[in-house]
């Protein structure tokens, strides 16, 4: 206790600030997002982000060999599809776009590493992050159907060469799920990256921009969760 304990005594140079510092941010731990749209040579900037852009395939592999030779490791890939519908199929069909660019960057730069946004929102006509009846316009996705379109997602991004899944759609057994069915179709080494404590915010403004997901109706607070919930967030303390 004080005045033994004086903490200011490791404040004081700025060698021993360096060396007692907890946290360092550098290049190994950037993941560099890219936005996926079909067609060729396009460059489309996100208006609610400066020097953010959709990018065709083509531009996506440019842009990722200048992301490896920055030192950064990984990027991650978000996919525009060109037809949206109820089942999302752009999500988890072979020839989805994220497949599509996950397949060239591998190609083109084997060693970057490639991570998948494992999500339907941008797949699905209304744009909620899973599965929905027709007759639904309050937005209340169907936790157990969505679980099955996330799975075969997963299972198609990891044939594509995406090293890493990353599942950000908040469902319950999410991350179970997809685990079982990438190791029963022999992906038992490719991690999972989820966005497990994800709050419905309009901090996702921007980003629903870049990735045309905003939803049609309703929101996505049946599924995101409340930002009033800290202790929900922490492991240990889920339900
Ligand atoms: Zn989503």
């Amino acid at each position: 206790m004080f005045p033994n304990h004086r903490p200011r005594r490791l404040r004081n140079h700025p060698q021993i600030r360096r060396m007692v510092r907890e946290t360092v941010l550098n290049t190994n731990d950037l993941i560099y997002p890219l936005f996926a749209v079909p067609g060729k040579g396009i460059a489309e900037e996100v208006s609610s982000m400066a020097g953010v852009y959709q990018l065709s395939v083509d531009k996506i592999v440019e842009e990722a060999k200048d992301v490896y030779h920055l030192g950064i490791p990984a990027i991650i890939l978000f996919g525009i599809p060109e037809d949206k519908d109820l089942e999302a199929t752009g999500a988890w069909h072979d020839c989805g776009i994220v497949q599509k660019a996950a397949a060239a960057v591998k190609q083109a730069v084997p060693e970057l590493i490639v991570i998948a946004d494992t999500c339907l929102c941008e797949y699905t006509s209304h744009g909620h992050c899973g599965y929905l009846q027709v007759d639904d316009l309050t937005g209340r996705v169907l936790n157990d159907p969505t679980l099955e379109l996330l799975k075969k997602t997963a299972i198609s991004q990891a044939k594509a060469g995406v090293d890493i899944i990353a599942p950000s759609g908040m469902m319950d057994g999410f991350v179970g799920a997809i685990r079982t069915a990438l190791d029963a179709a022999g992906y038992q080494d490719i991690p999972i990256m989820s966005y497990a404590a994800k709050y419905a915010s309009s901090y996702y403004g921007p980003f629903r921009d870049a990735a045309d997901s905003s939803p049609q109706f309703g929101d996505r607070r049946t599924y995101q969760m409340d930002s009033a919930n800290a202790r929900e967030a922490t492991p240990g303390n889920r339900t």
